[in-house]
């Protein structure tokens, strides 16, 4: 190659020597004395003459040249080449002189004869009177040196033993796509030999249509050089649709290597069948956005339905849509009741039974949960989505078939819909989700299974409910929360042990207590963590208090239902005492009576799995007396401790009261139960004699709940 390129370089030279000297002189004397074909264009590629070699090489005919412009001469796949070349001559850069080899290019452009022929060229500015013009001098590739031809075979049999070693399937094609080549790996890819393919045409691997369609796009890659794709926007790779020979249709990968073999130009093509990924590729995204349960779209498909809905919307080819938020009424006691089996079941139905009501253009998602919501994109009227609305009441309200165990029940649930009308209620995601959302809670608020459409003037408690739900997902991240710890006292001595009590420092209504927020975080399972966390954090804390002031407090911690049906509950405590290194013996647990009447045999299972694990710790049952639990049932449970409730302490001395508070405490200490009196506020109620049998105290009469610093204080002033 490099003898080709120096003799091409003193053409070069001769030219430009001819140029430069070219200062009044004609044009017609420069061309006839070049050595090239030179055919003279303005910038715009009208030709304007061509020189007698030109005339040959390109056999033009006595009639002259069958095109004004040479672009009509070249095919669409050069032309950005050629005009790029031209740009540079008019904005010549320090890096481009016609010495670098880049600026000799290859193109094809038709011949008299109507044939294509392949030619090697450059571009130069010639300044005619006051008009720019460029010489196209072109020449025909030759390849003579025998020495070359050698170098060339040399080069194609290491270059045969090196594609021999991949495992894509490679192929060299001519410009008019015979297959000249092939390797191996070509029948793992196509199915076809590597003898049984070369020599037919690269089509043979593709469904014909969709040749025809690619062949325009394969095509460029002969003719514009690796270096020069970028520029003109073209991938370094393909994805089409081939045909297999055994076994039909399937998506390949081509990239391509475009080279200059004697001639002609070729092309080779690295192959992968890329079925395997494409499938993954497939089965992911369909993954990414759609329920496993219900194969409904999800809150990303959602998410990506509403953007374009309202792309569509300012385009104006939708003018009205409705948003319904979904939310199940009575589904927990079924999935409590029944088991999660079967509340998946319910949750497939209510899927079918929305497809069933809705029409083909309306979309439904699950947002988790009993969550569903419902995209309407064709409704004009309010009116319109209210009798949507109706007719999903009516379908969900039909009983239930739950099959268990062989046995046949039927059960009952209902639905809340809040609606937002597109665009009255907002148009944007957050808008419009946020008040179908509030709408659905005011829903709930009225009585459930009905629906709401959102209006400005929604209840108050809808929204401040609504405010609670949403703030609560992000206020452990936000570290809105933090404990107040409340002294529990030896009766008639000194403090004992201490309660933690969760407090939220909400960013724009100030502190929320507990009894506002743990019930809807018990709804919407914030309370898992945020339950994990009080433990960490009090433990940590206590641990602490207790080594600094040389200690022994306790620690009550409340523990809702919720975390104690976890299964891995046991493991959940076990995990938070290795890693706060609180001694087990200091801490308590309360579980609220009404809790426990929940499911019984599954808490009893779990808490006597905790207390194998740790026998240390203590199990206290909160608000006693509450609710009714039968004694039978308390004698099975591992628990060693009641706090009477609030309200009884708070009665002293009303006589039907004081009836009650004896029998309680005479029950427990039956039982041999330690007690705990709650909400002693007052020396009367702390001097009562019905309290001297309690252990424990605790209320405002010695302290209200304290942060911890303020702890310290107050434990340091005993
Ligand atoms: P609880 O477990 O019965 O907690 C005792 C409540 O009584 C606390 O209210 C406390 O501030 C209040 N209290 C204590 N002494 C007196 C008194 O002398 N007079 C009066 N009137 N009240 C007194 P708080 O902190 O508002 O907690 C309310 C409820 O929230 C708690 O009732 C408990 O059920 C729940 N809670 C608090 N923290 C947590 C927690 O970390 N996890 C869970 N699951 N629930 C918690
Ligand atoms: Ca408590
Ligand atoms: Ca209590």
């Amino acid at each position: 190659m490099a003898e080709k390129i120096s003799e091409n370089k003193e053409r070069d030279t001769d030219i430009e020597k001819s140029i430069a000297d070219s200062m009044g002189i004609p044009s017609d004397f420069i061309m006839e004395n070049a050595i090239d074909g030179v055919i003279q264009l303005k910038e715009d590629g009208k030709i304007l003459k061509t020189n007698s070699h030109a005339q040959k090489i390109l056999e033009i005919p006595e009639t002259g040249l069958p095109a004004e412009s040479i672009y009509d001469l070249i095919p669409p796949e050069y032309h950005p080449l050629l005009k790029s070349r031209i740009r540079e001559q008019l904005n010549p850069t320090t890096e481009t002189q016609i010495e670098k080899e880049e600026d000799l290019f290859l193109f094809r452009c038709l011949t008299g004869n109507n044939k294509h022929k392949s030619f090697e060229a450059i571009i130069l500015p010639y300044k005619q009177g006051s008009e720019r013009t460029f010489f196209l001098n072109i020449w025909e590739p030759e390849s003579n040196s025998e020495k070359l031809v050698d170098q060339l075979k040399e080069v194609q049999k290491n270059y045969e033993s090196l594609s021999e070693t991949i495992s894509e399937a490679v192929i060299i094609i001519d410009e008019s796509f015979k297959i000249i080549y092939a390797n191996s790996a070509t029948i793992r890819v196509f199915g076809y030999d590597k003898k049984e393919i070369t020599g037919k045409s690269f089509e043979t691997l593709f469904p014909e249509e969709l040749f025809k369609r690619y062949a325009p796009d394969i095509r460029k890659y002969f003719y514009v050089d690796f270096d020069d794709r970028k520029e003109i926007n073209i991938d370094d790779h393909m994805e089409l649709l081939a045909r297999n020979k055994n076994r039909g249709v399937s998506p390949i990968e081509i990239s391509f290597g475009n080279s200059r073999e004697f001639h002609e130009r070729t092309l080779t093509c690295i192959i992968r069948d890329v079925s395997h990924r494409k499938n993954i590729e497939r089965k992911l995204r369909y993954l990414a956005y759609h329920d496993k349960l219900t194969d409904l779209g999800n809150r990303d498909l959602f998410a990506s339905d509403i953007t374009s809905l309202f792309e569509q919307m300012s385009s104006g080819s939708i003018s009205n849509a409705a948003l319904f938020f979904l939310d199940l009424d009575g589904f927990k006691q079924v999935n409590d009741t029944f088991g999660h089996q079967a509340g998946d079941e319910i949750l497939i139905d209510t899927a079918q039974r929305l497809r069933d009501t809705l029409r083909e253009s309306d979309l439904i998602y699950r947002f988790g949960g009993d969550e569903f919501v419902v995209l309407l994109t064709k409704v004009n009227e309010k009116k319109d989505a209210e009798l949507v609305a109706r007719k999903i009441l009516a379908s969900i309200s039909r009983s239930f078939v739950i099959d268990q165990d062989g046995e046949s029940n039927q059960a009952s649930i209902g639905v809340s819909i809040g609606i937002a009308l597109i665009p009255d209620h907002g148009s944007d995601h957050d808008t419009i989700t946020k008040n179908a959302d509030l709408a659905m809670y005011s829903a709930k608020e009225n009585g459930k299974n009905q629906f709401v459409v959102f209006s400005e003037d929604l209840t108050h408690s809808a929204k401040n409910k609504w405010t609670i739900e949403q703030g609560l997902k992000s206020a452990l991240v936000r570290q809105e929360m933090f404990l107040e710890y409340q002294p529990i006292h030896t009766n008639g001595e000194g403090i004992a042990g201490v309660e933690a009590l969760i407090r939220w420092e909400h960013g724009t209504r100030g502190v929320i207590p507990p009894d506002l927020f743990i019930p809807a975080a018990e709804e919407n399972g914030m309370i898992i963590p945020i339950g994990l966390w009080v433990l960490d954090r009090a433990c940590m804390d206590i641990r602490l208090l207790n080594r600094k002031l040389k200690t022994n407090l306790f620690l009550s911690v409340n523990i809702s239902t919720k975390q104690l049906m976890l299964p891995n509950f046991p493991e959940l405590i076990d995990g938070v005492i290795k890693r706060t290194g609180l001694d087990p013996r200091l801490m308590k647990l309360e579980i609220t009576e009404t809790f426990l009447m929940e499911d019984p045999e599954k808490i009893s299972r779990t808490l006597n799995r905790l207390k194998k694990e740790h026998p240390g710790v203590t199990l206290i049952i909160d608000d006693f007396g509450k609710g009714y639990s039968s004694l039978s049932y308390l004698s099975r449970l591992p628990v060693e401790c009641i706090k009477i409730d609030r309200d009884f302490i708070r009665n002293i001395p009303d006589p039907i009261n004081m009836k009650v508070i004896s029998s309680i405490v005479n029950l427990a200490d039956n039982m041999d139960l330690s007690m705990v009196a709650e909400g002693v506020e007052t020396e009367e109620q702390l001097n009562n004699s019905i309290l001297k049998k309690c252990h424990f105290i605790q209320g405002y009469y010695y302290s209200r709940p304290l942060r911890i610093n303020k702890l310290v204080d107050y434990i340091k002033n005993q």
